[in-house]
């Protein structure tokens, strides 16, 4: 294939071809300091610079108070899952889970292990198509936190709002809405997300956490785990996961070129719109999740006859619009339209389901 095709994966995901560039024109040879990134030490001036730049773009970006520290960790969104209530549930020793999805599911399983656990509200009993009202009452108010998935990848649902939880601490997976769309940080105590959807390739975890939430972990846990441990040594403590971190510095600094996180927003509010009423209008395509739940970044449909999805999905690759599976737990269709996905890729995606619906019939 000589072009570039139109990857709607969940991630890993597509990069921003001008980003794409730029780091290859700099592969070898960074900014003519003889090496590349991939090779220099992590102690050097040259990476001291990559990753405070990347740090102070990111605050800029989401507009991160001073009381919050920033860490590039390793693991992934999963090792958060453990990470949160190793270091969080150290109070009363309860935690409350709302479940919207899978990921909210694991994070809770996870959780278990630590203290005990209340699944404060689930939309379960319908698939996960929805997000389940919340009100300060369905919280424990001795609960050390409450934890949503803000975006659920895998189902294609979104908070429309940030739930009130009266005074217990928030904590949010962001993965796969981080950046998209402004959000007031003073509002959690705590906020996650997973490099590989919308920010750098894979290898990389950015937790936004409020200080008076570090220095809490029990004496015995493994060092790596501990939130202190990376911000006494600004994500430094050991080797961080240097090419990721450059990359998501490269994201960030493309961002606000572009007018920050406002101005992708507008951006992303309009290419979803189109590919919803395009499966609104649809006589073959559904998409199941209620309308005011429907995430910005995750697009699920349905033709309702798995054989139609699969040939759906094989046609859609021959076009080279790639990845448009829906998660393997769940089957149908699934565009993920991420930052970075272009809008003409969303209009050649809405072309090709007029025309695959056509032909079809
Ligand atoms: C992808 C994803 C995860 C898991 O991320 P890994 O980096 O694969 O561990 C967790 N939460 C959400 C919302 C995700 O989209």
């Amino acid at each position: 294939m000589d072009k570039r095709v139109y990857n709607f994966s969940a991630g890993p995901s597509t990069l921003p071809l001008e980003v794409l560039e730029d780091v290859a024109a700099n592969l070898t040879n960074y900014k003519g300091c003889g090496q590349s990134v991939m090779e220099m030490s992590h102690r050097s001036a040259e990476y001291k610079q990559i990753i405070e730049d990347a740090e102070a773009n990111l605050r800029s970006l989401l507009d991160i108070p001073e009381n919050y520290k920033v860490l590039f960790l390793q693991g992934g969104g999963t090792l958060q899952f453990s990470m949160v209530p190793i270091n969080l549930m150290t109070g009363s020793k309860k935690a409350d889970y709302i479940l919207t999805g899978s990921w909210g599911e694991k994070a809770a399983k996870e959780a278990e292990k630590f203290g005990d656990v209340k699944i404060a509200a689930s939309s379960k009993d319908e698939n996960f198509t929805y997000i389940p009202e919340i009100t300060k009452d369905m919280i424990r108010e001795d609960a050390d936190y409450v934890h949503i998935t803000y975006n659920e990848t895998i189902h294609g649902t979104h908070f429309a709002d940030i739930p009130d939880v009266g005074d217990v601490p928030l904590v949010a997976d962001m993965s796969s809405c981080i950046l998209s769309e402004r959000i007031d940080v003073t509002k959690f105590a705590l906020i996650y997300a997973g490099a590989q959807k919308n920010i750098a390739p894979a290898g990389m975890t950015i937790v936004i956490i409020r200080e008076d939430f570090i220095g809490n972990a029990p004496e015995n846990t493994p060092v790596y785990l501990d939130y202190k441990t990376h911000a006494e040594k600004d994500s430094m403590y050991n080797t961080p996961p240097c090419f990721s971190i450059y990359v998501a510095g490269e994201v960030f600094k493309n961002l606000l070129a572009k007018g920050g996180v406002d101005a992708i927003h507008e951006i992303d509010v309009r290419k979803a719109a189109k590919l919803y009423d395009c499966i609104d209008e649809s006589e073959m395509f559904t998409c199941p999740v209620r309308k005011e739940d429907r995430s910005l970044m995750n697009v699920v449909f349905v033709s309702g006859d798995d054989a139609m999805d699969k040939k759906f999905v094989a046609a859609g690759k021959e076009e080279g619009l790639v990845n448009l599976g829906g998660h393997r737990s769940v089957g149908g269709m699934r565009a993920s339209i991420f930052n970075a996905m272009p809008e003409e890729g969303v209009d050649c995606l809405i072309a090709f389901m007029k025309r695959f619906e056509e032909e079809n019939k």
